[in-house]
């Protein structure tokens, strides 16, 4: 540390300077020696030393008075007099003066040194300081120009400042890199306006961004704008860019300056084209529409609005009602509301019309929409055209002759409606019928003549099965079945009188039946009541047992058990 000091030494007395001198030479870097004050204040200006040696009785200016000058001028530089003993007057201003430190001749070197390093250590400590503190800031600037270099790369970000007056455009040189151009190629951060048009912006823009401009020009007050064009790089590479411009006026109201950034928007944009040619294909091939929470109709797509037959324009507000078949139990809304309320997807076939009224089976999914907040907002319903399918599952469950319900549906609703009932907790009936002695019938009449008996009858098991509850089928033959829902057994047995009847009713001459001249059905029936315990193929058996007693009773008639509290 001592190597590098500069030292002002100030003594008269040429003996002692002189060999002071000596020593300080050996061990300090550089030593300026004067023998009076005036010379050494004169020294201490030009040389500006680190820390002055100064000796207090001298010709011309005494030591103090040349302190006086110097802490005048800098109170820190550190000050150091030697004094002989009898001068303990002069060193009561000498500490008014805010010397430093003092030593008493004859000199002890050792002691000087310790001194100088004493005194100086701490301002070489604040050097050290300030240029540590200086390579940290600019290191620290460096790390950010580099990021801000790394950032505009990446964002592929030109900043740009327009000046009205001279028309000329202005980047910073990361703008270049943007343009894929240099500083050295355009000699300059600025060009004018017109020459960035013609060199950077794609041909079929150059109006649209001079239109900017001129617009500019016929406003007063500062505002912000951004437009698109495409912009062409430096090796021909065209790609779609925003920009933004802040666009400011002067006290005169004359277009003043702009600044702004041009983005590139290639990315986002090419993912837009692509998200737009999806919902293109969604839109176009997808059934679907949404609707608010209360059912109304918010958007539909085109291939909805072509399967239902409906325009757009017609759907949008109204009730989704209007596409539901009107006969859709409440249950079904019931189970719908359900499932949606509690943000479940909800599937169902449902049959709906098309607008000219034509049948369609739809497969609904219904999913819950939510606004940005998550809060729900609405109901997305995806459809399926399943019309076809159902139309196949109909005719695979439907009798052809009579158009009733087949055995193969009745053996696979059968069960699931005796465990509805048992959930629903009501009462039910089953019914085996079979038309009286129709083998002879049919030797009497013919075949033909026994067909169409056979769908009259049908045309009556339909009637008295005609509520949502009830259903009939032809299990093959001339055996058909009927599951009733009914209250009471009296109403039961009212029911199947009135069915008896209503056949022979039909006046269908049958020469050779036994038990009348008209065509006749007997009956056997089980009533299934809640506490019911026999399986399906039980009650099948029971009924079919009931059905011959029946039969033998005289047929034209029907025999039902139940239990007692039916
Ligand atoms: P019962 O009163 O005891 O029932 O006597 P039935 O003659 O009705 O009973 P049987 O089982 O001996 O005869 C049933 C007849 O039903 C035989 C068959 O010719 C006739 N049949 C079955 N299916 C059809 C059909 O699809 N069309 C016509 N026309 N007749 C049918
Ligand atoms: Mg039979
Ligand atoms: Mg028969």
């Amino acid at each position: 540390m001592l190597s590098e000091l500069n030292v002002l030494y100030v003594e008269d007395d040429v003996e002692i300077a002189e060999e002071v001198l000596f020593l300080l030479e050996k061990k300090l870097h550089h030593v300026d020696m004067t023998y009076d004050g005036q010379e050494g204040l004169q020294k201490y200006k030009a040389q500006k030393p680190d820390i002055i040696i100064t000796d207090i009785q001298m010709p011309k200016l005494s030591g103090l008075d040349m302190i006086a000058a110097i802490k005048e001028d800098d109170e820190s530089v550190p000050i150091i007099i030697t004094s002989a003993f009898n001068e303990t007057d002069k060193l009561l201003r000498a500490i008014e003066l805010k010397v430093d430190a003092y030593l008493t001749k004859p000199i002890d070197m050792h002691e000087l040194l310790h001194k100088i390093d004493k005194l100086t250590r701490s301002k070489f400590l604040e050097q050290e300081v300030n240029e540590l503190q200086y390579i940290r800031a600019k290191q620290s600037a460096l790390k950010y120009q580099k990021l801000l270099e790394l950032s505009a790369k990446m964002s592929e970000m030109l900043f740009w400042e327009f000046d009205a007056e001279t028309t000329s455009f202005a980047f910073n040189d990361l703008s270049y890199h943007f343009l894929g151009t240099s500083i050295e190629k355009e000699k300059s951060y600025t060009m004018p306006f017109m020459h960035y048009v013609n060199t950077f912006v794609a041909a079929q823009d150059r109006q649209t961004v001079i239109n900017v401009l001129n617009e500019a020009l016929h406003q007063s007050m500062d505002y912000v704008t951004t437009f698109e064009y495409r912009l062409e790089k430096a090796n021909g590479k065209v790609i779609e860019v925003s920009c933004t411009a802040y666009i400011t006026y002067n006290k005169a109201r004359k277009l003043d300056k702009a600044y702004g950034t041009v983005l590139n928007i290639e990315k986002i944009r090419a993912k837009q084209r692509e998200t737009e040619r999806s919902l293109a294909l969604i839109d176009q091939y997808i059934s679907y529409y949404s609707m608010d929470l209360d059912g109304n109709i918010t958007t539909l797509s085109s291939a909805f609005s072509e399967l239902i037959g409906y325009d757009k324009k017609e759907l949008i507000g109204k009730n989704q009602s209007i596409l539901m078949d009107k006969k859709i139990q409440e249950s079904f809304y019931e189970d719908l509301w359900k499932t949606v309320s509690e943000d479940k997807v909800f599937i169902a076939e449902v049959k709906s019309r098309k607008k000219d009224t034509s049948l369609l089976w739809l497969q609904l999914k219904i999913l819950p929409l939510y606004d940005d907040n998550n809060v729900k907002n609405g109901y997305m319903v995806i459809e399926q055209d399943i019309t076809n399918k159902k139309i196949i599952e109909e005719l695979s469950i439907t009798d052809s002759l009579t158009k009733l319900y087949n055995r193969r549906y009745f053996i696979s609703i059968f069960p699931k409606e005796l465990s509805r009932a048992k959930r629903e907790n009501i009462t039910i009936a089953f019914v085996m019928l079979d038309v009286d002695n129709f083998k002879l019938y049919n030797d009497t009449y013919g075949h033909p003549a026994g067909d169409v008996a056979l769908s009259k009858i049908a045309t009556v098991l339909k009637e008295f099965a005609n509520r949502g509850s009830d259903t009939a089928f032809r299990m093959g033959g001339e055996e058909f079945s009927l599951i009733l829902q009914f209250e009471h057994k009296e109403q039961l047995q009212q029911h199947l009188q009135r069915l008896i009847e209503s056949v022979e009713n039909l006046r269908i001459p049958h020469a050779n039946n036994k038990a009348s001249k008209y065509i006749t059905i007997s009956a056997g029936v089980v009533c299934i009541l809640k506490d019911n315990r026999l399986s399906h193929e039980e009650l099948y058996k029971v009924a079919d047992e009931l059905l011959y007693k029946a039969k033998s009773n005289g047929r034209n008639q029907y025999i039902l058990t139940c239990s007692q509290t039916c």
